[in-house]
């Protein structure tokens, strides 16, 4: 997970490193301070579910709050990863790469 922080910091041009933490939260946090970010356990089942948390959370360190300006940066932070995200406000409904829905928010079921 370390690694898709790392990239994606890169990709979005932040000038400080961001760790990474997996814990047994409800929900993820990015903190400006200490440039920690928390996932939750729970979306580690999915590989494309975690990889879009993690991404998620480091585009908040570009733009707060889940407005236009940070779904367009999520977007193509998620492009990179070959991933596609379909929104219900600020959350996926369903993630696709290579056009195969990889995540299904009424299928999966995460939260
Ligand atoms: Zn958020």
């Amino acid at each position: 997970m370390q690694s898709i922080v790392d990239l994606t910091v890169e990709f979005l041009g932040i000038n400080k490193p961001i760790k990474i933490k997996v814990k047994d939260i409800a929900g993820g946090h990015a903190n400006e301070k200490t440039r920690c970010i928390s996932v939750p356990k729970w979306a580690m089942v999915n590989e494309y579910y975690a990889i879009y948390y993690a991404v998620h959370e480091v585009c908040h360190y570009r733009a707060l709050g889940h407005g236009i300006a940070f779904k367009l940066i999520e977007k193509n932070a998620l492009a990179q990863w070959g991933i596609e995200i379909e929104y219900s406000r600020a959350y996926p409904k369903a993630l696709s790469c290579n056009g195969e829905r990889v995540y299904d928010r009424k299928r999966d079921k995460l939260y």
